[in-house]
């Protein structure tokens, strides 16, 4: 299960946006793209030249990729799969991208970061129906109970990211109770719950040349 591991903030002014990838740490006054919001490199800072239409459509593809922290091919396979559901694919592929479970422990509140929720999973912490579940990428579903083990709920950082939820909140399709350290799903997400500017057309648009 590869992952990208070069600097985080170093994605967020590529993008000119900020993705919230370190948790607390894009809160504070520490934030590398409140210090530098121009692009990392030698010619970070050169005069912008008009992007093509593919260079748009690549950009929005790799950023929607690093909020959610997954490689090329695996965002591929998403795109895919959204593409043969039934529906809109743009919708359907930010739908799968919000079901995943390391991204719906982040939704809940329990991680402070999507690669901080994907760890927790990774490491055995959480449960799905009761049952142990470590694949950052499960998609979950209607009704299904996502629970902290009883050790797990110990965790400093766990509770610091609960107490810190409230400025960015739980999504609507979730129910959170972080007094019993679960969370259920009420329906599964849809597109106006998505508050970062996504433009999925985009990728669709560069998928299908
Ligand atoms: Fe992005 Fe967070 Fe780093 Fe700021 S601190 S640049 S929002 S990852």
């Amino acid at each position: 299960m590869a992952r990208y591991r070069g600097a985080a903030c170093r994605q967020c002014r590529r993008e000119k946006l900020k993705l919230f990838l370190k948790g607390e740490r894009c809160y504070s006054d520490k934030c590398a793209f409140e210090r530098r919001s121009y692009a990392p490199g030698q010619h970070g800072q050169a005069r912008l030249r008009k992007s093509s239409d593919y260079a748009i459509q690549l950009r929005e593809k790799q950023k929607v990729r690093r909020i959610y922290g997954i490689l090329e091919n695996q965002f591929r396979r998403y795109f895919f799969m959204a593409d043969r559901h039934k529906g809109v694919t743009g919708e359907n592929l930010l739908q799968f991208l919000e079901r995943r479970l390391d991204n719906t422990l982040y939704r809940l509140g329990f991680a402070n970061s999507r690669n901080h929720a994907r760890q927790l999973v990774r490491h055995n912490h959480v449960l799905v129906d009761g049952h142990k579940v470590n694949i950052p990428s499960y998609l979950v579903k209607v009704g299904e109970e996502i629970t902290l083990k009883d050790k797990s709920q110990k965790n400093s950082a766990v509770n610091e990211s609960i107490s810190a939820v409230a400025r960015r909140g739980v999504p609507s399709w979730l129910t959170a109770d972080h007094t019993n350290y679960k969370g259920t799903v009420k329906a599964l997400p849809v597109r106006d719950e998505l508050t970062l500017p996504i433009q999925e057309q985009l990728i669709v648009e560069l998928y299908s040349k």
